[in-house]
């Protein structure tokens, strides 16, 4: 990968180098939403670079820029969103600071993120090994992993409506659970004492296809646009009393959070690694062949409330997951189930095989059996009113570095 330089002072060590230039909405306080490219410390406003005229097209550009998500932007396909982040970044590359540099770029820190996507549908998978056999294992302890499990990248449609960007707090949800000590299978209506998230990765469709008609596996990656960080937030008592047997319902709807920029598939391709062996090999709908991976580190950390310092409890990596993105879309469509731009598809937790890379506490305390220390001294097994749950994910190193920032979210208490 070559070095590319700059006439834009961008720190070497930020999530947004030039070679990765994630897309965004932002706005300045004036409640005006436009879309941005984060580049080191600023933003490039892509409505004000439409208007001097920087893409062509000029009103054309500006109203696509001015729309209050990315959802138009993005449905305009790859070859033009492609052309209008290699503009930028030969804009952010010329030997010395152009004219309209100033009016084009934004100081990152004056900018309210917002939520970059309008979501259609949302779909979870089920898709890392891991997670699944430590889950299957609490419940099941003879028989961890379903027979389906190794056949079907598993997975469920979730509720899109309460998707929310990071920094939006959630409210600790109330519902039936089974009290510990209690009689057994009679529920209460409580607040949940079980709250907990999970470390995921969600891919945006780019493009839509027809009712009918399945994506082939090796097409899918041309029906993905880019990447945020996921956190499904769960609350493991509800859950564990509803899920049988439709599956996961009021223990997860009542909020998932993404991170506010979108990286584009193209920026991750230096960072496309194989997948595990697969064993039996899958299906041929789902056979596919070379670097369908990505190897993006992930970390997830803990902040009591009112404590600076932060309590990392979990590092973890893409690479991990069973199965790849193009295998969930070609099995979500392989019955001719149709995708709209938009949708959300994520990973499923994303546990590594170490117990300090386990992607959610139901793991990490192992049901709430092991206590976890903060750094304050206080320990959790679940989490409490008042913390904020961060996670971050990059590839690559320094002055290279392929960012996703963070998506975080602080726990309120329940109504
Ligand atoms: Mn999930």
């Amino acid at each position: 990968m070559q070095t590319k330089q700059s006439w834009l002072s961008i720190p070497t060590d930020t999530d947004f180098s030039l070679f990765n230039l994630p897309v965004g909405v932002f706005h300045t306080g004036d409640h005006t939403p436009r879309a941005g490219m984060a580049i080191g410390d600023h933003i490039v406003d892509l409505a004000a670079a439409a208007e001097t005229g920087l893409f062509g097209k000029r009103r054309f550009f500006t109203r696509i820029f001015t729309q209050p998500t990315l959802n138009a932007f993005i449905a305009l396909g790859k070859p033009v969103t492609n052309r209008i982040r290699k503009k930028v970044q030969d804009w952010l590359s010329m030997p010395e600071k152009p004219e309209n540099a100033d009016r084009i770029l934004v100081d990152r820190k004056t900018a309210t993120l917002l939520m970059p996507i309008q979501v259609p549908n949302y779909t979870d998978f089920y898709s890392s090994i891991e997670h699944a056999t430590n889950v299957g294992k609490m419940f099941r302890p003879d028989n961890p992993l379903l027979p389906n499990w190794r056949w079907i990248p598993v997975g469920y449609h979730g509720r899109a409506s309460s998707i929310v960007v990071s920094g939006t707090p959630i409210r600790r949800p109330k519902g039936q659970i089974l009290p510990p000590g209690g009689a057994p299978d009679i529920p209460v209506y409580a607040a949940s004492r079980q709250m907990d998230f999970e470390l995921e990765m969600a891919f945006v469709i780019g493009k839509e296809s027809p009712l009918g008609e399945p994506i082939p596996v090796e097409k899918a990656e041309e029906y993905i646009f880019g990447l945020v960080l996921f956190n499904d937030w769960s609350a493991r008592d509800i859950q564990r009393w509803e899920y049988v047997p439709l599956g996961p319902f009021l223990g997860k709807n009542f909020g998932s959070s993404i991170s506010p920029w979108i990286v584009p598939l193209e920026a991750l391709k230096p960072f496309r690694v194989k997948g595990p062996k697969q064993t039996p090999p899958p299906l041929e709908y789902l056979e596919s062949k070379g670097a369908k991976n990505c190897n993006i580190e992930l970390e997830v950390i803990v902040q009591p409330a009112g404590q600076t310092k932060e309590t990392r409890i979990s590092r973890s990596n893409t690479k991990y997951l069973y199965w790849s993105m193009a295998q969930q879309l070609a099995h979500h469509t392989v019955n001719g189930c149709n995708v709209q731009v938009g949708d959300l598809m994520a990973s499923g937790t994303i546990s590594g095989p170490t117990p300090d890379s386990y992607g959610s506490l139901l793991e990490l305390s192992w049901g709430g059996k092991n206590p976890l220390k903060m750094v304050d001294g206080s320990t959790r097994t679940f989490l409490q009113d008042g913390d904020t749950l961060t996670i971050r994910g990059w590839a690559g190193k320094d002055g290279q570095k392929i960012g996703f920032g963070e998506v975080t979210g602080t726990i309120l208490p329940s109504l």
